[in-house]
């Protein structure tokens, strides 16, 4: 197995409650195998220079004065990114550490890794997050790069092959996930394939658009104009827009992704309910 004793971070940040239970020190690693066109961390492609390496020795410094208040509070360490497994090796090594240590760990995941050259470390969480974006394995693609089959297996066997609690979340999006027939099939594939999994649903939001005009690059509702576009040539439905791909009528040009209100959260709550699936918050 795979050890590195330094990687790249992204950010460190102390008192994180948004991460898992309790306080706790959120390490964000470098590098995402994904795409996703509403990505609030753009910055993780980017960061895989000398100022973003650290090593454990520097990690497990920054870390340690807060153990007090993880022991206090119940909190701990939450790995996340960018994709924390897209650097496995270091986050082995950071994960066997901690968890020598007693640390309560979290791990939060886009899910696209090869379920059996991480298994070691997911045995080693207290709780995973793991993201489901879209169901619908073309729209995935389109939308984060990659289809979903990898993520959707990987979901069912660590419901099926470990003990540790799985909470699914969902970043939901007006315009790409959030209407009620997609959460339908989101919650009957939970049904199914994970009933022992909580379900949190984070509604979009757009504090990371200034970081994209920063760095750059194509603002997230550019990119999701150019998806529609890939939608309908594709003859697949755009979702959440009432229409579908063929016949449907020319695709706005102020076409956005847009946050859920109080309503469209409501029903999603209100399906997962009825799935008899366990709708939690972390924010
Ligand atoms: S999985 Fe997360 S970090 Fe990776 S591109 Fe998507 S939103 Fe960004």
């Amino acid at each position: 197995m795979i050890r590195e004793t330094e990687g790249y971070v992204m950010q460190l940040q102390n008192f994180s409650v948004n991460d898992g239970d309790g306080v706790r020190t959120t390490v964000f690693l470098a590098g995402c195998p994904l795409d996703c066109i509403w990505c609030c961390n753009p910055e993780q492609k980017t960061c895989f220079d000398a100022a973003h390496k650290m090593t454990l020795a520097q990690v497990e410094e920054r870390i340690a004065g807060y153990a007090l208040f993880f022991r206090r509070c119940g909190g701990g360490v939450t790995f996340s990114g960018g994709e924390a497994t897209a650097q496995q090796g270091f986050l082995r090594a950071m994960t066997e550490r901690f968890y020598d240590k007693g640390y309560d760990l979290t791990l939060e995941t886009c899910g696209f890794f090869e379920f059996d050259q991480v298994r070691d470390i997911l045995e080693k969480m207290n709780r995973i997050f793991i993201d489901v974006k879209q169901m619908d394995a073309g729209l995935h693609e389109i939308f984060t790069g990659v289809g979903n089959a990898r993520i959707l297996d990987n979901l069912t066997r660590m419901q099926e092959e470990l003990s540790v609690p799985i909470v699914v979340r969902i970043p939901l999006i007006v315009g790409v996930n959030a209407e009620a027939e997609h959460i339908e099939t989101l919650c009957r594939f939970l049904s199914q394939n994970a009933p022992r999994a909580a379900l949190e649903f984070l509604p979009y939001h757009r504090f990371g658009e200034d970081k994209y005009r920063e760095l750059g690059m194509e603002t997230p509702d550019a990119r999701y104009r150019t998806a529609l576009e890939e939608i309908r040539r594709q003859g697949l439905c755009v979702p959440g827009k009432g229409v579908c791909a063929a016949g449907a009528e020319e695709l706005s040009s102020e076409a956005n992704m847009e946050i859920p209100d109080d309503a469209v959260l409501e029903n999603c709550r209100r399906i997962a309910a009825d799935h008899g699936i366990l709708v939690v918050s972390y924010r």
